[in-house]
């Protein structure tokens, strides 16, 4: 028995070749001299995306889309299963699998084309695809080595409720099948590699857990497993102080809170999935994020307490491609049930609600959601206040989708008067206006809203005022710097 039990995600970029394959697979096999092994992995890099857009092809009746991504992947997995696996028969095996995966994908598109009608269902399982390559990929890749990988997909492990596109774990049922399928492989000192991305309602429909939900699927395996750890295998050296693709100067962080990783990734740090801490934090499971490409680097902590000294602003995170929705008119003052109404519409719409503001005026209630929901959400809003619109109680509703929403992150800021003083200053005195503000902030973030264009300089100049790209030693101990309380 050995002590530790790790589950190993390891994201697009870190499978996105046979190189990067090979390198994961020496990650694992360099930790199973002394821990239990699950891997999760995503597809390799860029095939998501190219399912999805096939998908959505197909819909349109191309009838032609599905068979040009199949011979794409077919070429792709090709070249990745020839430098990887010596093995005759074993490369055998593993090339008529892929095969199979593939025109399972493709037949699917050719469904679509014919109906001209893409359901969730139908696009959960194209976009499952890459995932179910790579696994298998992954899983031979292990035995090259040999470490006994078995690929296992998610829908045997991972139960969900039925929300296609953005579907829920349910952890009981999911725990049970975890002990069923994986602990035996466990036992029996195998690797097991997992889909990542995906999992299946408990009829064993295949439903996907939403872009980049890979994390996810890591953290749920590791709380079902009650694993020592989740290591996140990406491609920087762990959560930065920014989006470095903004801030090049970012700093990797060396220890965060849940509640800070968290707050990150719900407002925009693609490094995580914004549901990843859920299923560790309640169990105080370790996550680590760890550059695949250098693992020698100790890559970010997240824990429960985060870093034992630092206080105030750790990071900077920025969100576009979202849309601003307002319902205004002097008539709603004192018209009662607006707020409902609006978010009754906006829950009707299935929108995710990132962020509340309401006008001083007190004429508008705003609210941000991704710009993928704003076309339904105004249709359910106009439907709402028909009669407010007729009677011009509700003077508009509209959508401006040029913003961004930024946020200024750390573990119990509120405690630190000023940060937002020195937040709304700053901008200030570069002239960024600040369009509306998120009501009730929290205790780990001050966010607000900038036009579209300001986002990279926005958070530049926070990243900067804040001094985050100083050397981690300063920061972390930031709590004695009184620069940042004296606004
Ligand atoms: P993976 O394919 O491994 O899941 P992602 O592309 O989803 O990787 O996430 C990693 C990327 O997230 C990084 O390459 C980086 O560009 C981006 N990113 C955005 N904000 C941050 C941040 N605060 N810290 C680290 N990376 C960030
Ligand atoms: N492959 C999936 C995506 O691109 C899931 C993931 O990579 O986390 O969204
Ligand atoms: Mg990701």
């Amino acid at each position: 028995m050995k002590e530790k039990l790790q589950v190993m995600k390891f994201g697009g970029t870190s499978v996105g070749n046979a190189a990067c394959i090979q390198r994961a697979a020496e990650i694992i096999a360099a930790s199973v001299r002394d821990s239990e092994v699950v891997a999760v992995v995503s597809a390799m890099s860029g095939v998501t995306n190219r399912l999805v857009e096939t998908a959505h092809q197909s819909e349109t009746g191309d009838a032609t889309a599905g068979e040009e991504l199949a011979t794409l992947l077919c070429k792709q997995h090709a070249e990745a299963i020839e430098t990887l696996v010596r093995d005759h028969s074993k490369r055998a095996d593993l090339t008529s699998e892929t095969e199979r995966i593939i025109e399972e994908m493709a037949s699917l598109c050719r469904g679509t084309a014919l109906l001209h009608e893409l359901t969730p269902r139908a696009l959960d399982s194209i976009a499952s695809a890459g995932e179910r390559l790579s696994a298998r990929l992954l899983a031979t890749a292990l035995v090259e080595l040999g470490v006994p990988g078995v690929a296992v997909e998610a829908t045997e492990v991972i139960v969900t409720d039925g929300s296609y596109g953005q579907a829920e774990p349910l952890m009981d049922e999911t725990r049970e099948r975890v002990s069923q399928r994986l602990l035996p492989l466990l036992g029996e000192g195998a690797v097991p590699v997992v889909t990542g991305f995906t999992g299946a309602t408990p009829a064993g429909k295949l439903t996907t857990l939403g872009r980049g939900g890979s994390d996810y699927s890591a953290t749920i395996l590791g709380a079902a497993l009650n694993a020592s750890e989740v290591v996140i295998w990406t491609d920087v050296d762990g959560v930065l102080s920014a989006d470095p693709r903004l801030v090049p100067e970012a700093r990797t962080l060396s220890e965060i809170s849940y509640n800070e990783a968290a707050e990150l990734a719900y407002f925009g740090a693609k490094v995580l999935h914004p549901k990843t801490l859920r299923p560790v934090a309640e169990a105080g499971i370790p996550v680590w994020i760890r550059n695949s490409f250098a693992p020698q680097q100790p890559g970010t902590k997240i824990t429960a307490t985060g870093h034992p000294t630092a206080r105030g602003v750790k990071a900077i995170t920025a969100i576009s491609d979202v849309s601003l929705i307002t319902v205004g008119g002097r008539g709603i003052v004192g018209l009662p049930g607006v707020a409902a109404k609006t978010f009754t519409a906006a829950a009707n719409a299935q929108a995710n609600v990132l962020l509340i503001s309401q006008s001083s005026s007190g004429n508008d209630i705003c609210f941000i959601i991704d710009s993928t929901d704003a076309a339904r959400t105004i249709e359910k809003l106009r439907q709402a206040f028909a009669f407010d619109l007729a009677h011009q109680k509700v003077e508009h509703i509209t959508v401006n989708s040029n913003i961004a929403i930024v946020a200024v992150v750390g573990d119990r800021m509120r405690g630190l008067p000023g940060i937002a003083g020195r937040t709304f200053s700053a901008l200030g005195r570069r002239g960024i206006n600040i369009i509306a503000i998120a009501q009730g902030s929290s205790e780990y973030n001050v966010s607000f809203v900038v036009e579209a264009g300001l986002m990279g300089e926005t958070v530049q100049s926070l990243h900067s005022e804040f001094g985050l790209e100083l050397a981690a030693s300063r920061f972390e101990s930031v709590e004695t710097d009184s620069t940042l309380t004296s606004v």
